[in-house]
């Protein structure tokens, strides 16, 4: 008997809630007239944390990410950041589930000539958590590169067309992440930061990526275990020496990477640097 979803698929998909200045309904239920910005010229930001023992990671963080996201978007939040904070507790409330990913979406709103965004619409949906590449835990992954720079890219906008783009090959390829730089310059990865280890030193990009709050995170538990940490310009001529390489992102935690292209680091195997700095994200999140 052919069946059109699996159970598991149904259940997760009721494990999803929305939240709306006006209140919460499951997802499923959920309905928004077509003519938002975002849904019409891809106009909006988001950002994205998740829960540790059901407590949201570095919340404040991610607030003041999402404001600022906002504001260089010409956007205002149509609420304040305590009231948000009340909506995760009113979600987190309302979940069965036992950890959680939160999705705050501000779109450019309805829009009657297509163009003017007037009043955003903003969002909260909790959803269930994918499951850690454990196997990239231990093994370390490849990526893939591509010679790209995400347009405002401080700002955490809804636009992953260029990654989603290139998301075949990647499957195909077994890669876990795409590598952007512009011209040899390292960026970050489509939904990552990117670090690398040279003679115990961190590099990472100072310009052109979005400030990840686990990259945050990783640069202050870098230096309280003294290993020194540079953000400035880094290239891939320089990726060529470097003996570890690493990616941060919320669900990606710390990803050990152990080949970008055709070139392999550190022999292929996670570095200690790298299993360390693991090490102490798990201690520190509790996850
Ligand atoms: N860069 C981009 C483009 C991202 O989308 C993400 C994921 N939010 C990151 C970096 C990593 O940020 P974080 O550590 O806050 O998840």
């Amino acid at each position: 008997m052919e069946m059109a979803e699996s159970e598991t698929s149904v259940n997760a998909r009721n494990e999803r809630h929305v939240w709306t200045p006006e209140g919460i309904s499951p997802l499923d239920n959920f309905r928004v007239p077509l003519n938002d910005l975002a849904m019409f010229r891809g106009y909006g930001i988001f950002d994205y944390f998740r829960t540790y023992g059901r407590k949201p990671f570095r919340l404040p963080d991610h607030l003041e990410r999402f404001y600022r996201s906002a504001k260089l978007m010409g956007l205002e939040i149509p609420a304040a950041k305590e009231a948000l904070t009340k909506a995760v507790d009113d979600l987190l409330e309302t979940s069965q589930l036992k950890e959680i990913g939160f999705r705050m979406l501000l779109t450019g709103g309805y829009t009657t000539d297509s163009m003017t965004s007037e009043h955003p619409n903003l969002f909260m949906i909790s959803e269930p958590l994918p499951a850690f590449n454990t196997t990239g835990f231990a093994e370390g992954v490849a990526l893939q590169l591509s010679d790209y720079t995400r347009e405002l890219p401080e700002v955490k906008t809804i636009n992953y067309l260029h990654s989603i783009r290139l998301l075949p090959e990647r499957k195909k390829e077994n890669l876990y992440e795409v590598l952007y730089h512009q011209q040899g310059e390292i960026r970050e990865g489509s939904r990552s930061n990117f670090f690398m280890v040279i003679n115990g030193v961190l590099y990472t990009a100072g310009d052109g990526v979005l400030k990840g709050i686990t990259r945050k995170v990783i640069i202050e538990l870098a230096s309280s275990l003294g290993l020194k940490v540079v953000e400035d310009r880094i290239t891939l001529e320089e990726l060529a020496q470097a003996d570890e390489a690493f990616l941060t992102g919320t669900n990606t935690k710390v990803m050990p990477v152990v080949k970008v292209g055709d070139h392999v680091i550190g022999g292929g195997t996670p570095g200690p640097v790298t299993r360390k700095l693991m090490a102490a994200f798990d201690e520190y999140s509790g996850g």
